[in-house]
């Protein structure tokens, strides 16, 4: 229904009403009491009749013994400058106690009998005897004079009545509807959402002015909720934007309505291509429309089995391998309104899953080749020992044990792995002579060394405290550290081994420098990593990736210290270890 018209037309209705009901009362009003008025006048007039009748026959009771004409003359003398003085007075008759007229006016002065509207008669009485009437004729000239003056007044006083009225009531009906007419435009503005409007009047009416109150408090509450509203949204979207998994809204349609930017980030795709496309027209690296076929199987799946298993399946983006989960998105009423799409970076897991298996094969192998020259070896020695002299005997039993000593490293290695990765141990430490340490693993190391003619040599800067280590631990990454920089270095590239103590006493460092293959810069943060092993050695040099693992979980996880690496490739590399002086009490032994 048309707001506007409907109060116009039921404020005009009752407008109008009133103003007919108020011209039907003032008109009655006025008939009533013109009529009231006119009766009065007519009442007095015949009273006034009545008596000016009476008083006209007293002056003729004294004709006792005078004749009919000297009566007559008399009576012509008496009434003829009367009548012809008042206006009021059409004539005036005199009639004997016979009813034989006498006198009359009518005789000697025109009279218009329509000028007559009423005619009194009174009777003569002379000494308590009817001796004739007087009929006197009225004009009613003054009367109706003053019955038209005051028809005239009260006409004009009702008539200025009804104008007043009507004016008033008009004026009002006029006012009052450019009121509703700006309120209406107000309401009208407010329910388009424009809080705050404020109506602009001469006179403020109290309608007016409670609009204006009103529409003050609605833009209050308005911009509180913008506020609100605009606060949520801005954590949503912080939380959104801040979480490391991508997320993907599309409609119903697959057009991307929302994409965070770990999403955008992970896709390789800037915001603006992205927004506002299909889905579906996303490329990956092999060229593949990879999302066409997974929506389609999304599309195809009951919702009722989608929502408890979305659908999953591997994208490859660049260089990242990035798992996609699709799931479907619905409105508070249920209604089903376009899907989610998660991508979480799978990445390193793949690396690892990868390198694992590599882990594993070579691991195989690793234990193999010792197994399988222990086998020969004992075997022959079983079979045919007696054939052998004693220094072959001998050089046989050497190899055995260096392959069992190799097989028992390894053995350990993989087990102190798991220990030390599990963190469920406490390593205790004891206050060690490092250089020892250090000399002792030189000496241990030494016929490897030699067998590629690389001279080991120990510098230390000063004095160097006791360092609080476990020694077996420590033992370990120091191995670790020299057999690389060996295993790392082609024959006669000579190994430099130095300590000291830096960081205002803090620390104690020591490093092992070679002049090897050394590490290309890609690999540098990786090679800390479990299985981790750089390509081009893997197939020539033998090994796990698990030693810098190792080395790197024994410094920083069970000594607080730090272990970093710097290398250029063909050059050389130097691992430096830094261990703290001071520790916790409760970790010494
Ligand atoms: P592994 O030696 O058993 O392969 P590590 O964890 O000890 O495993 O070392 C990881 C990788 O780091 C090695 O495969 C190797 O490529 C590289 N690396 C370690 N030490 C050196 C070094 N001194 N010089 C050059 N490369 C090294």
């Amino acid at each position: 229904m048309n707001l506007k018209i409907f109060h116009l037309n039921t404020q005009a209705k009752i407008i109008f009403t009133w103003l007919i009901i108020g011209s039907v009362i003032i008109g009655i009003i006025a008939l009533i009491s013109i009529n009231n008025i006119q009766n009065k006048l007519d009442k007095n007039y015949s009273e006034f009749a009545q008596l000016t009748t009476k008083a006209i026959a007293a002056q003729t009771s004294d004709f006792e013994n005078v004749s009919e004409e000297q009566k007559a003359l008399i009576l012509k003398d008496r009434f003829s400058s009367f009548i012809e003085n008042n206006e009021d007075i059409s004539f005036i008759e005199y009639k004997d106690k016979n009813n034989k007229i006498i006198y009359s006016s009518k005789k000697h002065l025109p009279v218009n009998d329509d000028d007559t509207v009423l005619s009194v008669s009174s009777p003569v009485v002379f000494n308590n005897n009817i001796t004739g009437s007087v009929i006197v004729g009225l004009t009613g000239k003054g009367i109706k004079l003053i019955s038209s003056t005051t028809k005239k007044t009260l006409f004009g006083i009702f008539a200025l009545t009804w104008l007043t009225f009507t004016v008033l009531l008009l004026s009002s009906f006029l006012l009052m509807s450019k009121e509703l007419k700006n309120l209406y435009k107000g309401v009208k503005q407010i329910s388009t959402g424009q809080f705050g409007v404020k109506l602009e009047t001469e006179n403020t009416g109290e309608l007016t002015d409670a609009f204006n109150d009103m529409s003050k408090i609605l833009s209050k509450y308005e911009e509180q909720n913008i506020e609100q509203l605009t606060l949520e949204r801005n954590k949503l979207e912080a939380v959104l934007m801040s979480i490391i998994n991508g997320v993907i809204v599309c409609d119903n349609f697959d057009n991307i309505v929302l994409a965070n930017s770990a999403s955008l980030h992970m896709l390789e795709v800037e915001e603006k291509d992205f927004i506002n496309t299909k889905i579906q027209n996303y490329i990956d690296s092999h060229g593949q429309k990879c999302f066409l076929e997974k929506i389609e199987e999304f599309k195809d799946t009951p919702l009722n089995i989608i929502e408890s298993k979305p659908v999953e399946f591997n994208i490859e983006a660049g260089k990242r391998t990035i798992k996609a989960m699709i799931s479907p998105m619905f409105s508070k009423q249920q209604d089903y309104v376009g899907y989610i799409i998660v991508l979480i970076d799978i990445t390193r897991e793949t690396e690892v899953n990868k390198l694992k298996n590599t882990f594993i094969s070579n691991v195989s192998h690793e234990l193999r080749t010792p197994v399988t020259v222990l086998r020969t070896y004992i075997d022959t020695l079983c079979h045919n020992g007696d054939d052998f002299d004693e220094d072959t005997k001998k050089e046989f039993m050497n190899t055995i044990d260096n392959e069992a000593k190799r097989l028992h490293t390894m053995v350990n290695d993989i087990l102190d792995f798991s220990r030390l990765e599990s963190g469920n141990i406490a390593l205790k430490k004891e206050y060690t002579n490092l250089i020892e340490l250090l000399e002792q693993n030189i000496n241990s190391i030494k016929i490897l060394a030699d067998e590629k003619n690389i001279k080991i040599t120990l510098k230390k800067a000063g004095e160097i405290p006791k360092v609080p280590i476990n020694i077996e631990s420590m033992d370990r990454v120091i191995r670790n550290l020299l057999s690389n920089a060996i295993k790392y270095s082609p024959d006669g590239k000579d190994i430099l081994v130095t300590s000291c103590v830096c960081d205002d006493n803090k620390y104690v460092e020591f490093s092992v420098k070679d002049n090897g293959i050394g590490i290309a810069k890609e690999h540098l943060d990786k090679i800390f990593d479990r299985f981790y092993r750089v390509e081009n050695a893997t197939h020539t040099i033998k090994g796990t990736g698990l030693g810098l693992h190792l080395v790197k979980l024994t410094i920083e996880k069970y000594h607080n210290g730090s272990v970093t690496v710097e290398s250029k490739e063909n050059e050389g590399s130097t691992f430096t270890v830094k261990l703290p002086l001071n520790i916790d009490e409760n970790e010494l032994i």
